[in-house]
Parts: C-alpha cells; sequence; structure tokens
C-alpha cells in the first residue's frame, strides 16, 4: 500500500515526505511514537494562551535561502531576533561574551585595556571559539580566555553535558564563540525569525497532502522486525524505502551497546506577572541545578497578564525513562556510531536521516537542508 516509510514526523522525516510526496507522486506512511507530529520542534499554546515550545526554546536562525524560500512554502515568518544573557558574579551580561559583556563585568580602564588586546589580534567583528583564545599567547588575552572559560562555559558545560569543555568536539562550544564586536544577539545569520503561527502549524501544512498518511501513537519497533537484511512491516516484507530518522541503536536492539546521548528535563511554570526577565533567555552557568531560563513571551508576543518560563535541567538520557535531545561527541562515542552505521549499510533500503540517526549536531536549517539536498541526490537521479 505503501511506497516508502517515514520514521519519525520531526524535520527530517516530513521534508523527505512532503518531497516523495508532491514531487514524485508517491504513497509515504509516516510513524511517530508520540502523539504529535513535529519533533522535537512542536509547540503549542498552554493554558495562558501562551505560544510555547514544549521540548525547548526554538530559534530558527540561518544564512541558506533555499531552506527560507522552502519553508515559507507553509508558514509566513515573523521577525525575531534572539539575545542571551548570562548570569555572572550577580550580573546579567550579552552572551556570546562580546566587547559590551567586557564593560559589564569590569572596570572601565580594564575593559577598554581587555578591548584594545582582543583588537590587536582579531579585526572586528571575529567570532572565536573560547578552546582557541585560550591557547593566545598575549598575557591579557590569556587573562581573558581563562575568565571566560571559567565563568561561561566550564560549568555550563559540565551541567549540560557531564564533561568538561576540551574533552568534547571543539565545534560544541565554538556554537557560542567569543564575539569580538557590539552585537549583543546570540546569532548572526541573514534569516532570524519564528513561524507566525508556531512550528506545528508549519508541520500540518507541509504533511497535509493526500500521499501521506500519519500514524501516532507507534513506536516502529512495534510494527516492524527485522529478518536477515530485510524488514517485514506490520508482519509482511517491505520492499520500499525507509527513512529512518530515530536512535540508531534501538533500531538494532542495542547491539553494539548504547549510545550515550544527554537528556533534559523541561520544566514550565507559571508567574503571575506580566514579565519575568530582560531577554528571551537568560542562562545560568554557575547557579542552580538548571542551565537557562526562557520566556516565551519574549518569542511569540502574547498580551496574557501572566507569562510561561522554561527551566532545563540537563541529566543522562536513560533508555525508556526520558528522552535522547543531543548526541554526545566524543571520539570513542563516534566510533560506537560507525558499527551502527556499517551494520545499517547491510539493509539496502534503509536511509538513515536526521539529529538522532545521524548522530548529529543538527539545528533546524541544517537538517532541513540535509533532507533536500539527500532528496535531490538520491531521489531524483
Ligand atoms: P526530531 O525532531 O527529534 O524528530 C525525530 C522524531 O522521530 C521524533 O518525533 C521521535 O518521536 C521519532 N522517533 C524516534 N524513534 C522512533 C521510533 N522508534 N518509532 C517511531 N518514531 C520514532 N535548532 C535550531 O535551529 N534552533 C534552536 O533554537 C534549537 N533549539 C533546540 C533546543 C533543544 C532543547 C533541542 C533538543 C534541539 C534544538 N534545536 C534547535 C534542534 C532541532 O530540534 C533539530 O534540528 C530538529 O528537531 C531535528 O529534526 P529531526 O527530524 O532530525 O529530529
Ligand atoms: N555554552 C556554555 N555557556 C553558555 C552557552 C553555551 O558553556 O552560556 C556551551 C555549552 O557547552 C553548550 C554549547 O556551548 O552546550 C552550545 O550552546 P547552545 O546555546 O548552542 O546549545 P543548545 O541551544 O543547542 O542547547
Amino acid at each position: 500500500m505503501f511506497d516508502y516509510i517515514v520514521v519519525g514526523a520531526g524535520y527530517a522525516g516530513a521534508v523527505m515526505a512532503e518531497r516523495i510526496a508532491t514531487q514524485l507522486n508517491q504513497k509515504i506512511l509516516i510513524i511517530d511514537k508520540r502523539k504529535h507530529i513535529g519533533g522535537n520542534c512542536f509547540d503549542r499554546k498552554d493554558e495562558n494562551n501562551i505560544l510555547i515550545h514544549q521540548y525547548g526554546p526554538h530559534l530558527f536562525h540561518t544564512d541558506n535561502r533555499t531552506v527560507v524560500s522552502y519553508l515559507s512554502q507553509f508558514t509566513d515568518w515573523d521577525p525575531y531576533h534572539h539575545e542571551v544573557l548570562a548570569f555572572v558574579d550577580g550580573k546579567k551580561v550579552p552572551v556570546p561574551f562580546n566587547l559590551n559583556s567586557l564593560y559589564e563585568l569590569f572596570p572601565q580602564s580594564l575593559a577598554s585595556s581587555l578591548e584594545a588586546a582582543m583588537l590587536k589580534s582579531y579585526a572586528l567583528n571575529t567570532k572565536v571559539p573560547i578552546l582557541e583564545l585560550k591557547q593566545s599567547d598575549d598575557p591579557q588575552l590569556q587573562f581573558l580566555a581563562e575568565y571566560i572559560y571559567e565563568k561561561i562555559f566550564v560549568n555550563y558545560t559540565a551541567k549540560q553535558w557531564g564533561l568538561k569543555p576540551e574533552e568534547m568536539d571543539g565545534a560544541v562550544t565554538a556554537r557560542v564563540p567569543v564575539f569580538v564586536g557590539r552585537d549583543n544577539r546570540y546569532f548572526n545569520d541573514t534569516y532570524q525569525m519564528v513561524p507566525r503561527h508556531g512550528y506545528t502549524r508549519l508541520f500540518e501544512k507541509m504533511l497535509d497532502h493526500p500521499n501521506i498518511k500519519i500514524l501516532l501513537n507507534t513506536d516502529f519497533r512495534e510494527v516492524a522486525e527485522i529478518h536477515g537484511s530485510t524488514f517485514h512491516l506490520f508482519g509482511r516484507e517491505f520492499g520500499g524505502k525507509i527513512i529512518y530518522t530515530g536512535a540508531l541503536d534501538a533500531l538494532f536492539n542495542y547491539r553494539f551497546g548504547e549510545l550515550p546521548y544527554r537528556s533534559v528535563e523541561m520544566q514550565f511554570e507559571t508567574v503571575s506577572q506580566s514579565r519575568y526577565q530582560e531577554k528571551g533567555t537568560v542562562n545560568y552557568p554557575n547557579d542552580y541545578d538548571f542551565t537557562r531560563i526562557t520566556e516565551f513571551k519574549h518569542i511569540h508576543p502574547s498580551n496574557s497578564e501572566r507569562t510561561t518560563i522554561l527551566k532545563e535541567f540537563p541529566l543522562p538520557y536513560v533508555r525508556n525513562e526520558n528522552t535522547p535531545y543531543y548526541p554526545i561527541f566524543t571520539p570513542e562515542n563516534q566510533r560506537n556510531y560507525e558499527r551502527y552505521v556499517s551494520h545499517a549499510a547491510t539493509f539496502e533500503n534503509l536511509i538513515l536521516l536526521g539529529r538522532l540517526a545521524e548522530y548529529r549536531y543538527y539545528d533546524m536549517d541544517d537538517i532541513v537542508a540535509r533532507a533536500l539536498e539527500l532528496f535531490e541526490t538520491e531521489f531524483t537521479a
């Protein structure tokens, strides 16, 4: 009955299903174990009539025009430039740490001499990963790097990952570089916006096609069995393609051991005042067990008299207990993942895509771009 099975109704699965339905006119069944579409981008109005992001704050930002024009078929946008403050020594200062942060934390004369040292080594508006700044030969920059490392990165990273920054792939902390400039925004991308009516509505439009059927509340493993190197679905051998966007260790019943992920406990709170904090997100690197507080009214304005905030408490992922959100990027984990990939390659009709299945730190624009590219290269040749 179906030409394709797509496991997972997040961006990876939804983009593939939309492309196959509209461009190839083939029939797709999407299976998701959650009771809704949208994957981790799922959002909904809460009891305060505020649009909240159920699985953590999702800010769309990209330089990729192709991704923007593709998604714009399914949504209008509202501009939104995310700003983040970090709570350090009793003050809230802009993050990524930038020249403005210097003047908020240090006396004027020290701040201006540190600014001069930075501008001697780096051009204005350069982004410098903290682990790179720590290698500097200049004693003033060494002092500054050590300060930023201690006050912004080391404890936040310990909470978020259970690791030190240098124990992980440098790309993780490089996502939030030290910024030799005065732009307080969290991202510098050309396009920064949120879907006017939310991500869930965007996904509903994307998947609204007669060729697409959606089966929710269903784990793929409940309906699929592996026989040798073929998949049987609903008791029958399935000859079509399977696009799998879930975790790879789960698909193969953990035969090479578990792949580690970090999870997060999302704690939403209603506060009986119209505003809670100055900016969309405040990070707490050194205080409390949560990493950050996000206030959704900044992202999606609402005239509710109350406000909804979200505290994120990171914790290890435990099978059947919580949700795997972040692959953990160490060389050893990457090697274990590659064993699963080699095994997956013995299944002719299996395609791996997405943050879980590819064990990659994809942002939303990355995964949409990756899915569009995969469709062009693998499905239209
Ligand atoms: P997912 O959205 O995780 O979708 C995978 C789906 O597969 C899920 O719905 C899951 O239920 C389903 N599934 C898994 N296994 C099975 C199975 N066995 N059977 C059936 N269904 C299954 N990106 C940004 O660009 N900006 C941000 O601000 C941002 N903030 C983020 C904050 C947090 C806390 C997190 C965790 C991520 C954030 N992201 C952000 C990244 C964004 O969520 C991902 O890029 C995007 O969700 C990836 O889409 P995906 O389809 O690969 O995965
Ligand atoms: N990070 C940090 N302190 C901060 C912000 C970020 O140490 O105030 C580090 C931390 O390791 C984090 C990584 O930078 O996991 C990437 O941060 P980002 O905000 O991009 O994480 P995400 O929004 O994906 O959770």
